[in-house]
């Protein structure tokens, strides 16, 4: 399964309804946290999102996305954990990281790696990976898409059987691929009896940022497109200046990357709960679009079952 879960989704100020930037990402069992605003250990609880992660990712350093990690840190210690955690940012991590880390470094028992990362670098994992794109942003920003990779094509076990191959070792070599020769002699090519290969998913998390053209390239065909509406095109002189995004230009990243959803976050605090005027907005260009809110949580399924 693959599921996000939005821990806070406004931009620059916490409100009643809404907390500062953060998701987690969770996948196979596998915890990534995206952002971590303050006060973000406490949506995590309260959301049952989940402490285990091994992977934190900052699309930057403003402190509507990082302050949470200190608390973070301290609780995480008090809770006797053991496992090493990475945490990833734009460049300056060293630094910029370094400060939080140090801040939250007393009760810290476990072992805490700090990596810069640049556009355009992949993080491999077994089958996924983590592709890491440039936002358009005051100061370094990155974006991220966590991009599995295609599964292998459907296994037809009543055909296996019918050519007398018997279940066993050599289906999953079929399955991997393989050619076999059967008894009679004949060559069973895989293809056969297996289906094209069946696409992974991709979700791609813009972090703050105007638009811009590497976003399409991010998030060409995603599963579900994270990006950042911070104001509506009532405020667009705002978000040209501060260099966020309107709902509309979000919604215009989704249709022209041919995404399957958009969550809008990072809304500014001077919208309510439902943003109806952004919600609007937004599907007017792409309709397969929702407002996140703290706690929603959205699944991200495959393309063929
Ligand atoms: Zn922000
Ligand atoms: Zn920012």
């Amino acid at each position: 399964m693959m599921q996000v879960t939005f821990l806070g989704t406004s931009a620059a100020l916490p409100t009643v309804d809404r907390n500062v930037s953060a998701f987690m990402l969770q996948r196979e069992g596998e915890l990534l946290l995206f952002d971590c605003g303050e006060g973000t250990q406490r949506q995590m609880m309260r959301y049952g999102a989940g402490f285990a992660m091994e992977d934190i990712f900052f699309s930057h350093y403003h402190s509507d996305h990082t302050l949470g990690l200190p608390g973070l840190l301290r609780s995480l210690g008090m809770m006797a954990r053991t496992a090493p955690l990475r945490i990833y940012g734009p460049r300056g991590a060293h630094k910029q990281l370094g400060q939080l880390v140090a801040l939250g470094l007393e009760r810290v028992k476990f072992p805490v790696e700090i990596i810069e990362l640049t556009p355009g670098q992949v993080i491999a994992r077994g089958d996924y990976e983590i592709q890491v794109g440039e936002a358009n942003h005051r100061g370094d920003c990155l974006a991220y898409a966590v991009v599995e990779h295609d599964r292998l094509g459907r296994f037809d076990p009543e055909l296996a059987k019918t050519l007398g191959i018997q279940e066993g070792p050599l289906w999953g070599r079929i399955h991997r691929g393989e050619s076999v020769t059967l008894e009679s002699g004949r060559v069973v090519a895989a293809a056969e009896l297996v289906g094209p290969a069946r696409p992974g998913r991709r979700v791609t998390y813009s972090g703050d940022s105007a638009p811009t053209d590497a976003m399409l390239h991010l998030a060409a065909g995603a599963d579900l497109l994270i990006h950042e509406a911070t104001f509506g095109e009532d405020e667009r002189e705002r978000a040209l200046e501060t260099m966020h995004s309107t709902a509309r230009e979000a919604a215009t990243v989704a249709m022209e990357a041919g995404v399957r959803r958009l969550a809008l976050t990072h809304i500014s605090a001077r919208y309510t709960r439902e943003a109806p005027e952004l919600l609007a907005e937004a599907k007017a260009v792409f309709e397969a679009t929702v407002i996140a809110r703290d706690g929603m949580t959205i699944d991200v399924p495959y393309r063929s079952a």
